[in-house]
């Protein structure tokens, strides 16, 4: 049976970072990529990072009934998983990451049910939240202070996830999730 992580959590938590961590230590692991309409950071490359889309090419593949979720997560920015990605990762017969928001994350899990191990990686607070944001160069004012408000609305679901992380120390965090992961895929 194919297995699924779920690493949820607002903008800034360390979800990514996480992601990144597994994906280049375990060789059976490979990652979703989503679909979004949001613009490509220098960093990110289409197809590997996410598939980006116009809000238009988006629109469109929801209308076709393409996606096993999508949100519009910010404000006219829309995110999604495609049905063609998971199916062509359950053919991988990998273990599949995924990297997505909280609401997002609720559909994959009751979709899947216990193939999923769902996991909330949590800032240890909104300052320190605010303060990676910043660090990452990534955000504009406006989109800085969107993702705060987000992350506010966010970590009212902590607790419908089965596991939180407090990502205060990257080290732990990425500790603590290694007996996550390693007893997940022992069960
Ligand atoms: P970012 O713009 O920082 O890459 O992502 C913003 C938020 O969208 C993050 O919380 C990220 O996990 C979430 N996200 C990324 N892909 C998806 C997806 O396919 N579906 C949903 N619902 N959220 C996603």
């Amino acid at each position: 049976m194919q297995k699924l992580i779920l690493f949820c959590g607002p903008s800034g938590s360390g979800k990514t970072s996480l992601v990144h961590h597994f994906l280049q230590n375990y060789p059976a692991f490979t990652f979703s990529v989503s679909a979004t309409t949001r613009s490509q950071r220098k960093n990110e490359t289409n197809g590997k990072d996410y598939y980006f889309f116009s809000v238009e090419e988006f629109k469109n593949k929801i209308a076709k009934n393409d996606f096993l979720e999508w949100e519009e997560v910010y404000p006219g920015k829309f995110y999604g998983t495609l049905k063609s990605e998971t199916d062509k990762l359950s053919e991988s017969g990998k273990v599949v990451l995924f990297d997505v928001d909280v609401k997002g994350g609720l559909s994959i899990k009751k979709y899947y049910g216990e193939r999923v191990l769902d996991v909330f990686v949590k800032p240890p607070s909104l300052t320190e939240l605010k303060k990676r944001l910043v660090a990452r160069e990534s955000e504009t004012q406006e989109s800085l202070e969107k993702r705060l408000a987000k992350a506010g609305l966010e970590l009212n679901y902590v607790d419908h996830f089965s596991y939180i992380i407090v990502n205060d120390d990257f080290k732990k965090t990425i500790h603590d999730a290694t007996v996550l992961v390693e007893n997940f895929l022992i069960e």
